[in-house]
């Protein structure tokens, strides 16, 4: 079973519809799991029209909880928590949740023992059927953290159920950016497939994320989407791979087709003839035999 994750420096570049069209093409002839491990803003789901078969709590952290029948309200607490997330109010101490950052200080430093921590949870993930193929996806809360350990959650249990089910190809789409998320989606990828713009911060962000993978020895390749747009980006784009020996394995023109097939819940592959299906078909044919 191969992993390939596919990337971009920045949102906006068109991943996610060509991870839906590679799928596409990938399905009739492989076994596919599929992972979207973008979990702050999760769209595959959108674009597959999945149906939800399993749906879990995921647990970010902890914060702490008092316990006013243990409390003395001496303050300890308040002047320990460098968040601020502790106040002495209406007679109480009371914990803001949003500001806790579950450290633990309050509860070792709590002469009563009338701090508790408790789970925190601070999102969800599914496991939905799509007509590709089983997709692991998430969704963390607003203002939550560990966004990475919940990316790792969804790969994780994502490249169990490829092991498991005989799957050939587990696809991930990642997130943007080079963060803690985009990390956790590289990290035991085989390969992974960058997907850049051709703009001044396009061509900067591919710079940052080719410099990712290569910190964490993920081969990777190069496919621009919207490429004739701007040439002369497009040219910078091609030397940029040439300087760092990555091969640029597709161009994709604009094409209108991709956004009246997005609206449509359809891959742009189920329009063969137009201009960006045959490129991400081309695409998909230089990609193939590196799974191998
Ligand atoms: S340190 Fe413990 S006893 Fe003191 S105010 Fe905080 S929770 Fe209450
Ligand atoms: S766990 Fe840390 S951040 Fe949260 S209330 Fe206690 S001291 Fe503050």
């Amino acid at each position: 079973m191969k992993e390939c994750v596919v990337l971009s420096g920045k949102g906006g570049t068109g991943k996610t519809t060509i991870i839906a069209a590679l799928a596409h093409l990938a399905a009739e002839t492989r076994r596919l799991v599929l992972a979207d491990a973008d979990v702050d803003a999760s769209n595959l789901e959108l674009l597959l029209a999945p149906e939800e078969q399993e749906r879990h709590d995921f647990v970010g952290g902890q914060v702490a909880e008092i316990d006013a029948d243990l409390c003395r309200n001496c303050e300890l607490c308040v002047t320990i928590c460098r968040f601020g997330a502790i106040s002495y109010r209406d007679d109480r101490i009371t914990v803001d949740p949003l500001r806790c950052e579950g450290c633990a200080a309050c509860f070792y430093a709590c002469p009563s023992g009338a701090v508790e921590m408790v789970d925190r949870v601070s999102g969800q993930w599914f496991r939905s059927e799509t007509s590709l193929g089983p997709l692991f996806h998430a969704r963390l809360s607003p203002g939550q953290e560990n966004s990475g350990k919940l990316v790792t959650q969804v790969k994780m249990t994502a490249k169990l159920t490829a092991a498991q089910s005989g799957a050939d190809l587990l696809l991930v789409d990642g997130p943007p950016g080079i963060g803690c998320p985009a990390i956790a989606a590289t990290t035991g990828a085989q390969m992974a497939l960058l997907v850049a713009e051709p703009t001044v911060s396009g061509v900067h962000d591919l710079g940052r994320v080719l410099a990712t993978t290569r910190h964490f020895r993920v081969p990777a390749f190069v496919c621009v989407n919207k490429a004739d747009i701007n040439r002369a980006k497009c040219e910078e784009i091609a030397q940029l791979c040439r300087d760092q020996d990555v091969p640029l394995l597709g161009e994709i023109p604009f094409d209108p087709m991709m956004v009246e097939t997005l609206v449509q819940l359809r891959p742009v592959t189920s329009e063969p003839e137009s201009p960006a299906a045959k490129a991400i078909t081309a695409l998909w044919r230089e990609l193939e035999p590196r799974l191998a």
